[in-house]
């Protein structure tokens, strides 16, 4: 206890006594001294003088230090409170768990007559966002024009800040135009409120014209790129980022480094790892698990290993990481080391864990152990199975031909089965060449995701297969017929640093002459060894000439044949392609890694392919 608590105040005059409690509360540091010296102001009345009450007030209402309860058992003692209390208040309840007490509070505060200022509508506004509250916060905007505080910038960007976070992009935009003062804060609200709407264009346009741009203004438009799957747009953003000089901080490389992932692009996810270690920047978890996130992506599993044992905090995320890189390499014995291995280490799995660990069991036909850690979800560690897990289980029982169990897990299951659900099963139906079954679950799926022009492909393909062309045009038909498109096959191959992008009969690289001169070479070569183009999965009415030369401009092989004339001999060639790769093209790149010697590596929608040698690690399985 400091001494002066103990002096008696008889002893001190009550001027001294103020300018002593003041010192105190300046110093305080946390509750049990604020108690002392509350009992000591009570003690000499200086709790009815209202600065050391609004100090008192202010220590107790701060999130970091106070208490909120013991702020308002004081608080509801003070008589007349003045606005500054008022706020503190408001501004302790807008931080806290708690945030329609602040609403209640600011009702009160109008009851009472109390006059505002500046500061109480930011956070009442704060607590607006926090809850969500949109009609509350257009009646809070109309008492700020009514009192004259609509011109206070401060209050314009809460504003701004409250309407963006809620989705409210209209309003937002409503509000930036009408205002004559705007900051960086204000143009920084609206990047983010038109990213998190998914409108990128719009978002550009405000971050085109914004006078000053700070960091926020680049990680948002960085962050909201890759949201929106432009990991390539997020990437040539980071270029410009650093070219203007801005010095990156975490939230910056985090997302920079997903668009590398997404991209699979590892010299440029190596050079931003370079960076961090450079700058010594600390890797903290969420920094961690995007860097093995990264490199499980890029191919360089050994890579991801090493961040990770370098990490000193490795919670669930960290591990589940590493359990979902394996996954994806197809790896799936080791995916289970790595399961067990983070149980010995103490760590509880979460469902993200169980995801990445079903996942791998699937990729990797491990059907007896998925099917023990699926019962073991409820039984041991106390969470039901999430839709997620049930598709995961329908789709390791349908590419291991078991089709009856999955349906029968479908029908069993206790909740609506989704499209990923009934995908999983008409995946399997395809790999496993059941028709009837395909048939029926295709029609299911193009009723349940009638937006999704893969499904009515899928359906119209499988028709194809059974020789049933006028059906497979009948379902290309009302494809049509409901506006909807596909999604064009996208393989990106990064060559010294730079992603080059193909998508299906790609005319636009400029080397496309050679590469389309190299493609026949090769074509005419895997002849040579036995190769013949598969049709059979084309639906289109073409002359077999025309589905041979669709067939070998499918994005993967064009940039297949790019890697090779544009790398050193032997060099591994990464790709990454955004849909399932298709049976023609693993066929063709397997012969590829044979007659040209070369490792390819190839991340589809959902693994790895090595292909080496003639063969696939996938074991023609995926
Ligand atoms: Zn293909
Ligand atoms: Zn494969």
């Amino acid at each position: 206890m400091a001494p002066i608590l103990c002096t008696p105040t008889s002893q001190l005059s009550s001027e001294s006594n103020a300018a002593q409690t003041l010192h105190l509360l300046q110093r305080c540091s946390n509750m049990e001294e604020l108690r002392q010296i509350h009992g000591q102001m009570l003690k000499t009345g200086l709790v009815l003088d209202a600065i050391p009450a609004s100090k008192l007030l202010a220590f107790c209402a701060s999130p970091n230090s106070g208490s909120l309860a013991y702020a308002r058992t004081v608080f509801d003692r003070i008589f007349r409170p003045n606005t500054f209390m008022w706020n503190t208040m408001i501004r302790g309840y807008s931080n806290s768990k708690e945030p329609e007490e602040a609403l209640l509070l600011y009702h009160h505060m109008l009851y009472h007559s109390v006059p505002h200022n500046a500061y109480t509508f930011p956070f009442l506004l704060k607590a607006c966002s926090s809850m969500s509250a949109s009609e509350e916060t257009q009646q809070i905007h109309a008492h700020i024009i009514k009192m004259g505080f609509g011109s206070e910038i401060y209050t314009t960007n809460s504003l701004l800040n409250v309407y963006s976070k809620s989705g409210d992009i209209k309003s937002a935009r409503l509000l930036f135009d009408q205002v004559d003062q705007r900051d960086t804060v204000s143009w920084n609200s609206m990047i983010d409120g038109y990213t998190k709407c998914g409108e990128i264009e719009m978002a550009y346009e405000i971050f085109n014209h914004m006078p000053e741009r700070n960091i926020i203004s680049w990680t948002s438009m960085i962050s909201g790129c890759v949201g929106a799957g432009k990991p390539k747009e997020a990437l040539n953003l980071f270029h410009r980022m650093q070219t203007a000089g801005i010095k990156l901080d975490n939230v910056a490389l985090v997302s920079t480094l997903q668009a590398c992932a997404d991209l699979g692009v590892l010299d440029q996810g190596k050079w931003i790892h370079a960076y961090i270690k450079k700058h010594e920047i600390e890797i903290d978890p969420i920094l961690g698990c995007v860097l093995i996130d990264m490199y499980a992506k890029c191919g360089d599993l050994e890579e991801a290993i090493e961040v990770f044992r370098k990490m000193e905090e490795r919670g669930v995320s960290v591990w589940t990481a590493m359990i979902s890189g394996y996954a994806i390499h197809g790896r799936g014995r080791e995916a289970l080391e790595w399961f067990m291995k983070m149980q010995t280490a103490g760590v509880e799995p979460n469902q993200m864990t169980f995801t990445g660990i079903l996942t791998a069991c699937s990729h990797a036909g491990l059907v007896h152990e998925a099917k023990l850690l699926f019962e073991s979800m409820e039984r041991i560690h106390g969470f039901k199975p999430s839709i997620e897990h049930y598709g995961c289980m329908v789709d390791l029982l349908g590419r291991a031909g078991l089709l009856k169990e999955a349906e029968e897990l479908i029908e069993n299951m206790p909740v609506k089965p989704n499209a990923a659900i009934w995908g999983a099963l008409l995946n399997a139906c395809h790999i496993h060449g059941n028709l009837e079954l395909g048939k029926q679950i295709g029609k299911i799926l193009v009723q349940v995701d009638p937006g999704h022009g893969g499904r009515y492909i899928h359906l119209a393909s499988i028709h194809a297969a059974a020789g049933e062309w006028n059906q497979a045009a009948r379902v290309r038909r009302q494809m049509k017929e409901q506006g909807v498109s596909k999604l064009p096959g996208s393989s990106v191959i990064s060559v010294n640093g730079t992603a080059h992008e193909f998508l299906a009969g790609d005319e636009s690289h400029l080397q496309i002459k050679e590469i389309d001169h190299m493609l026949e070479q090769i074509v005419e070569r895997l002849r040579e060894e036995g190769y013949k183009p598969k049709l059979g999965d084309l639906l289109l009415d073409l002359e077999d000439k025309d589905k041979e030369t669709a067939i070998h401009h499918h994005s993967e092989k064009l940039a297949v044949t790019f890697g090779l004339i544009s790398t050193k001999p032997g060099m591994t060639i990464r790709i990454v392609k955004n849909l399932r790769v298709c049976e023609d093209c693993h066929t063709v790149i397997k012969l590829i890694s044979k007659v040209y010697a070369r490792e390819i590596l190839m991340r589809d929608r959902t693994r790895f392919h090595l292909f080496k040698d003639g063969n696939c690690t996938c074991g023609d399985y995926w």
